[in-house]
């Protein structure tokens, strides 16, 4: 399975336009009552504590702290919102598989993020991060079948790309888009970034801009 650039010149960089547009954190919801009004497109980020995906919200939208990029538990238990340029909104949901909180605890983000994912009609595209070092683990399971289950157009992005050799990159993104290959709401191409290099994140804005239709 090979996957071809979709985004030609032009598109990347209308993507890069939109997203020099100014972010701003909404606000964090901790349960579902309190969500904004669903009148903007949304994307959403999900993943594992610890995969880089307050790293890879700033990269995207050019801000150092807007997500804080912190890896302690507390700090990414609400569904976070930020708007860019009060044309859509990133969405950070919160992490999974923290070693340090308990079943119970864990279980009540799990619930507010699977919520999010079925509650959301203008949920337009959920972006799945992954450690490229790792790829798929079993712990990523839960988080794929709950994308599937609320039937959320869903896209794997690996993280930490630069710590691997452009070859071994290559690899893991092919196993991962074989893996999901069945799965009825992956979308079929596998996008590796980089938050420290800035590999893939022109790629990714495009791949929002279009899934929002911006
Ligand atoms: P989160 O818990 O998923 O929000 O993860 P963070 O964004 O806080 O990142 C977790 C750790 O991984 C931090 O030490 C980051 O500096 C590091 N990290 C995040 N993205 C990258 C990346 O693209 N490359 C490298 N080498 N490290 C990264």
């Amino acid at each position: 399975m090979s996957q071809t650039a979709p985004f030609d010149e032009e598109a990347l960089e209308a993507a890069r336009k939109l997203f020099a547009r100014e972010t701003c954190f909404l606000m964090g919801a901790a349960a579902i009552s309190g969500l904004p009004e669903a009148d903007l497109p949304e994307v959403a980020f999900a993943g594992r504590s610890n995969v880089g995906k307050s790293s890879l919200i700033n990269a995207v939208t050019g801000r150092k702290e807007l997500a804080r990029a912190s890896n302690e538990p507390g700090r990414t238990r609400e569904v976070n919102f930020f708007v860019l340029d009060e044309r859509l909104r990133l969405v950070d949901l919160p992490g999974y598989g923290f070693a340090k909180v308990s079943r119970e605890v864990a279980k009540k983000f799990q619930n507010l993020g699977r919520s999010y994912l079925r509650g959301r009609p203008n949920l337009k595209r959920a972006y799945l991060l992954i450690d490229a070092r790792h790829g798929l683990k079993a712990v990523d399971g839960e988080a794929l079948d709950a994308f599937d289950q609320a039937a959320v157009s869903y896209q794997i992005v690996l993280t930490k790309a630069d710590k691997l050799k452009p070859a071994e990159v290559a690899k893991v993104t092919e196993a991962t888009l074989k893996a999901v290959s069945k799965r009825p709401a992956a979308f079929p191409r596998v996008l590796a970034t980089s938050s420290e290099t800035g590999q893939g994140i022109p790629e990714l804005r495009a791949e929002i801009a279009a899934a929002c239709a911006l």
